[in-house]
């Protein structure tokens, strides 16, 4: 099956930092990678290199067929085939959810409203939140908040989807219901690329696990290495959690 997400041999510094030292992994169609590692070893800046809101020093990134690294890419047709979604939700406190939802497929995709709206009750209903399409952001928990945050992303429509650390800035019984969302879209077959510091999740959900230490990929398997690191660094993150 094709690559959706190609990287290799990605260098980035930001100054005299080296943080990415020589990346390389590919995401199929369908799977899902995990990204762990301590704070620092470079898991937001590839992922923010995959849909170029990082420009990357030398090396390939390729996603959905599109050379990133290229500086004559369509920001925009990438952008629609890649959704990121960050610990932040950044969600317009002004408008309801349902704006918030309809305005990207409006603006950027050319939907009329009756699509964008049509668009929008599917990707609520998907998160789980069907009943909340009038409400403020105020409103809502903040594992509500994020939850609309994926389905503003969904409402895109994109290839590949990107979590960082979506869960991190909620409360322990908020994680789950954010959670459950990922693991049903990953169930339905999307794409996806996810830092997470959620382990027993990471395990469950993900095809591919990449370990970053140090800006390189120190460790990589299935869910299942996470029960028999190979390397000592591997060890102590399990052990010790960040
Ligand atoms: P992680 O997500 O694994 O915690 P990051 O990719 O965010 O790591 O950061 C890796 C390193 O790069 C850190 O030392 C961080 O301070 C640095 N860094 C990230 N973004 C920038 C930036 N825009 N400018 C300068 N340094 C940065
Ligand atoms: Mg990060």
């Amino acid at each position: 099956m094709s690559n959706i997400v190609n990287l290799e041999d990605v260098h980035k510094s930001f100054g005299s930092l080296s943080v990415l030292k020589g990346v390389s992994f590919q995401v199929k169609k369908g799977q899902v990678v995990a990204i762990i590692g301590r704070s620092g070893s470079g898991k937001s800046t590839a992922l923010r290199c995959i849909n170029r809101l990082e420009a990357i020093d030398s090396g390939l990134i390729e996603v959905c067929g599109r050379r990133v690294s290229d500086p004559a890419i369509d920001l925009r047709g990438l952008r629609r085939d890649v959704g990121i979604v960050f610990q932040s939700y950044n969600l317009f406190p002004h408008l309801t959810v349902e704006e918030n939802i309809t305005l990207a497929p409006r603006a950027a995709k050319g939907k009329s409203r009756a699509e964008a709206l049509e668009l929008a009750r599917i990707v609520l209903r998907q998160v789980g939140l069907a009943d909340k399409a009038q409400a403020y952001p105020e409103q809502l928990s903040g594992g509500q908040q994020q939850r609309v945050a994926i389905a503003r992303s969904l409402a895109m429509e994109p290839q590949v989807m990107l979590f960082d650390e979506v869960t991190s800035a909620l409360d322990p019984q908020l994680t789950g219901e954010v959670l459950k969302v990922i693991e049903e879209l990953a169930a339905g077959g999307m794409t996806m690329v996810l830092v997470t510091h959620e382990m027993a999740f990471a395990r469950k959900v993900a095809d591919v696990v990449i370990f970053m230490h140090e800006g390189r990929i120190w460790e990589t398997g299935g869910g299942d290495m996470l029960l028999n690191p190979q390397t000592a660094e591997l060890q102590q993150f399990v052990d010790n959690g960040l």
